[in-house]
């Protein structure tokens, strides 16, 4: 069965955003988690020793590590200007090198583009959008040898219209997996996004699973609580477990959820917890994994 993991940003405004990571690895662990997913900036701050001993924390905690971010405006290595491609080139491949030194096999996210890049309205035409699509694959044939090297899959996150406008479905995404030729050129998808942009989530999952391109799954509710958290939603669970069972995908399967208001750039604009504490958040999560293992049994 396809292992579960919660996703450090869940603890966004709480006192647990700042715990660090091998709290947030308790916390995922006591969550009935077997994968914990966190950002960048942690991992590229640890010293080498830092980083081997994380690694083995992880390992004796019998977990996993995935990584999920990805670039601003200052290092969007589609930007029109060279110098700040090349500094996002440069991130890139730190980044890289420091997950093959903590083992961890996966890195998704908006690691294609700036996330939240909004082209001009008036100048967005598809000559646009193809020269912008062009930069980004011109500093990836760069960046995907080091994640290589480093063996690592490169999950471009499909998201929706209002967070980038390169890739906002499963077909755009493959096409752009294609177009790069690396067997670690790899997807990741969220079902916030695809019930937005795709006509049906289990048909975007199987037509990426069978292009050998679905890297890594994020799952949340439509309004990005928990899956399972209120009973019946507009989520088709059924249908969409269903599919990552039918279509083979053995990755791992990421909750992302976001239930506290204030954090601004994830627009929550309330609070949907019920006023959970850190203990009934916790319990929140468990739920969900227990829901999702559920419905892949
Ligand atoms: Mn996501």
């Amino acid at each position: 069965m396809n292992k579960i993991g919660l996703h450090n940003a869940y603890w966004l405004d709480t006192e647990m955003v700042d715990a660090g990571v091998y709290k947030w690895m308790e916390l995922a662990k006591q969550a009935n988690c077997e994968v914990m997913e966190i950002g960048t900036a942690e991992i590229v701050a640890m010293t080498n020793a830092e980083r081997l001993e994380f690694k083995k924390a992880v390992a004796d905690a019998g977990m996993i590590l995935t990584i999920n971010d990805g670039f601003t405006k200052d290092d969007d290595i589609a930007a029109e200007d060279p110098a700040v491609r090349r500094r996002g080139i440069e991130r890139a491949k730190r980044i890289l090198q420091a997950m093959y030194e903590l083992g961890a096999d996966r890195w998704s996210g908006i690691n294609y583009s700036e996330w939240l890049r909004h082209p001009e309205v008036a100048t967005c035409t598809p000559d646009f959008k193809a020269h912008v699509r062009d930069l980004s694959l011109e500093s990836m044939r760069e960046i995907i040898k080091t994640a290589e090297d480093c063996g690592v899959d490169y999950c471009f996150e499909v998201v929706n219209r209002f967070e980038q406008f390169l890739l906002n479905t499963a077909a755009e995404g493959v096409q752009f997996c294609e177009d790069l030729g690396s067997p670690r050129a790899k997807l990741l998808l969220d079902t916030f996004h695809m019930n937005i942009e795709e006509d049906n989530i289990a048909d975007a999952i199987k037509f990426a699973q069978s292009k050998g391109r679905l890297g890594h799954i994020h799952v949340g509710e439509s309004n990005r609580r928990v899956p399972g958290f209120e009973g019946k939603t507009n989520m088709d669970w059924d249908a969409i477990m269903g599919a990552v069972k039918e279509s083979g995908y053995e990755g791992y399967i990421i909750m992302e959820p976001f239930m506290k208001m204030g954090a601004t750039t994830i627009c929550c604009w309330r609070d949907m917890s019920h006023g959970a504490d850190i203990a009934t958040m916790v319990g929140y999560a468990k739920d969900g994994a227990a829901f999702l293992r559920s419905k892949l049994a």
